[in-house]
């Protein structure tokens, strides 16, 4: 047996190396102060050597803290310990006062407790025959000093560590408030969770609409009906952190990615070995994925009211360009060129339902050029189909499964108005499942604000074609020619004008029936349009009269050219008729109006009568 001098000496220089260890104010890091405290306890109990195992709860491990190489095992599972500690008798260790271990090789194993738990053990190796009883009598030290000074250690790391984890979130915190950007956001989170916790692997997972730029460990949330009960889509669906055990050696945490209006997507820690989370980490992991979801829906509020903003510039734009009464052709150009900008399309059709329910379909100008392709056919009539019965429209992510077509993404909007359905703007693009629901949307409203100006453009133009053109003969009309003329002679002051009667045509009528007359109406017209062709403008003046202007033409050519038409109709009319042409020639220098050219035209025309018809006569009034 030791004496008490000897035991209080040695209690003394424990409490006093520890003391200093604890008080000394070097900038020792917590495994430096475990491996001076097995040195300490080496000098003090005159040991070989000694190792200082402490419990770290989130490995479940012992870690050994000492400078002797002699010691070789550097961690012991904590599983382990446990069948150690009960296995003890089995392998020939000794139990030294219920509170020890002692084994062949002299070497010592003493439990260090904090209340009923183990926080560590010491491990002490020395190679005396009477060592035994040196541990023996100090063994109640051993035990309440190092206990103390292990726990007191571990404590003010902790407190350490949580001051650094702390000051970490709020910085990161900081950080996230001044951002809109959903990427920095996420690279924000997974930076201070691999600072902090460097040991296990992370991954986001998120919708699939998030589209990321960077490198970031991203999965798709999935929700398949077999994944619903899944602890992923739990912490997705509750907003509760969830655990999960994969198998023996890998378990998962997840912590949802929440905010005040909702989950923006879940955390997932994966640890490779059986992990215990203490309550402060997975308070710690919780305060930063709420952060985060908060940043996450700030961010995501932000984009999405700029989106909103920029949609409703281009609605804005594009309804009061297109009330400001362009023609057809340019309001699909305009229309298609919005289009392509804003959804960075390919091809963009503009078609109209003509004499629905028949199926004739008009590609409009304006249209890409795949729409007037024989290929695009398939397409155009399954989406007729799909629309005209339906009179929905059609967003479709992946249409080759459907029908032979080299463009996946499809993008259908029909044109109705007053209920009824006048065409349809359809949108490609190659790549499936391209155009987001947000495109979509905004394509819709885009359509509906232009349907009316489409209407009103086509309505317009076909109007504006009535009043030019003659209904029978699909000449110009006398007015049209009438405002060209006038336009012309007053830039150009140069050209002549003709008029053509048909000879006798009451007589025609009178024999043929109006029928036949009107036939014949229009093969005159038709030769006269013919000869002309790029020449000059022909129009109907009236009744059985044609007029017809040639610009820059002097009175002569004008002349030779009636001339050829006399003969002509004469012998291409059949039945045949004749006509009769007067000839005058705009001369600037007469300085008369538009109306005396007319005038001199039509005299000459009298002449021709006069002279027995099918003949040609010019106005000699003119110098030319
Ligand atoms: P002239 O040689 O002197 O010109 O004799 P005309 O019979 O041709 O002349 P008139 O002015 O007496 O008669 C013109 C006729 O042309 C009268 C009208 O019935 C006929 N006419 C005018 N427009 C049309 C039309 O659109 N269709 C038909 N079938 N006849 C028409
Ligand atoms: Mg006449
Ligand atoms: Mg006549």
């Amino acid at each position: 047996m030791q004496s008490n001098n000897y035991l209080s000496h040695i209690s003394k220089e424990l409490k006093l190396h520890f003391y200093d260890l604890l008080t000394s104010g070097k900038n020792r890091s917590y495994h430096e102060l475990l491996i001076e405290v097995a040195r300490v306890l080496e000098d003090v109990l005159t040991a070989q050597y000694v190792g200082v195992y402490v419990y770290n709860a989130s490995e479940g491990q012992f870690f050994l803290h000492s400078s002797n190489a002699k010691l070789t095992q550097q961690k012991l599972d904590y599983q382990d310990w446990i069948s150690f500690q009960h296995g003890h008798s089995d392998i020939g260790h000794k139990v030294m006062d219920g509170r020890a271990f002692f084994n062949k090789e002299n070497s010592y194993i003493i439990p260090l407790y904090d209340a009923q738990e183990v926080i560590g053990f010491v491990y002490i190796v020395h190679p005396s025959e009477n060592y035994e009883e040196i541990v023996q009598s100090t063994l109640h030290l051993i035990v309440d000093e190092v206990a103390k000074v292990v726990w007191n250690i571990k404590r003010n790391y902790q407190t350490l560590g949580n001051e650094k984890k702390y000051k970490q979130l709020f910085e990161v915190t900081a950080k996230f408030h001044s951002s809109m950007n959903m990427e920095e956001i996420l690279m924000g989170i997974m930076d201070t969770l691999r600072e902090v916790y460097s040991q296990y692997e992370y991954y986001l997972l998120l919708s699939h609409d998030y589209s990321s730029t960077q490198h970031l460990p991203i999965k798709e949330l999935n929700f398949d009906n077999n994944e619903i009960e899944s602890a992923s889509a739990k912490a997705y669906l509750t907003g509760e952190i969830q655990f999960e055990d994969i198998d023996e050696q890998c378990s998962c945490f997840y912590a949802p990615l929440k905010g005040k209006q909702g989950v923006y997507g879940v955390l997932q820690i994966v640890s490779a070995v059986d992990m215990f989370f203490n309550e402060e980490d997975v308070e710690f992991i919780k305060l930063l994925s709420n952060t985060a979801g908060n940043a996450l829906e700030n961010a995501r509020l932000y984009q999405q009211s700029k989106r909103l903003i920029s949609d409703l510039q281009l609605i804005n734009e594009t309804s009061h360009k297109l009330n400001s009464n362009l023609r057809l052709t340019e309001t699909i150009a305009f229309m298609a060129n919005q289009i392509k900008t804003s959804f960075h399309a390919e091809e963009i059709g503009f078609i109209l339902y003509k004499d629905y329910p028949n199926r004739n379909q008009d590609v409009l100008s304006g249209s890409t050029a795949h729409f007037y392709e024989v290929d695009s056919d398939a397409l155009k009539e399954f989406v007729r189909h799909k629309v005209s019965t339906t009179h929905d429209s059609l967003f479709i992510g992946d249409i080759s499964t459907k029908i032979t077509s080299k463009y996946c993404s499809v993008m259908a909007i029909p044109m109705i108005q007053n209920g009824s359905l006048n065409g349809v703007v359809i949108v490609l693009h190659t790549e499936p499942y391209y155009f987001s629901f947000e495109t979509f949307k905004l394509l819709q409203s885009l359509v509906h604000h232009s349907t009316l100006a489409f209407a009103n453009s086509m309505l317009r133009e076909e109007l504006e074609q009535l009043v030019r053109t003659d209904y029978l003969t699909k000449l110009c009309s006398r007015k049209y020619l009438d405002e060209t003329i006038h336009k012309h002679i007053e830039e150009h002051n140069d050209g002549s004008f003709l008029i053509i009667d048909i000879d006798d045509f009451k007589k025609v009528n009178d024999c043929f029936g109006h029928q036949v007359g009107d036939r014949i109406l229009v093969q005159v017209a038709t030769i006269v349009k013919e000869h002309i062709g790029f020449k000059g403008i022909v129009a109907r003046w009236g009744g059985e009269e044609l007029a017809i202007y040639l610009p820059h033409t002097s009175l002569l050519e004008g002349y030779v050219i009636g001339r050829e038409l006399v003969e002509k109709v004469n012998q291409h009319t059949n039945p045949n008729v004749t006509i009769s042409c007067g000839v005058s020639y705009w001369d600037p220098t007469l300085h008369t109006e538009v109306k005396d050219f007319f005038i001199r035209a039509d005299r000459a025309l009298y002449e021709a009568k006069d002279a027995g018809k099918n003949a040609i006569r010019r106005d000699e009034v003119s110098n030319v």
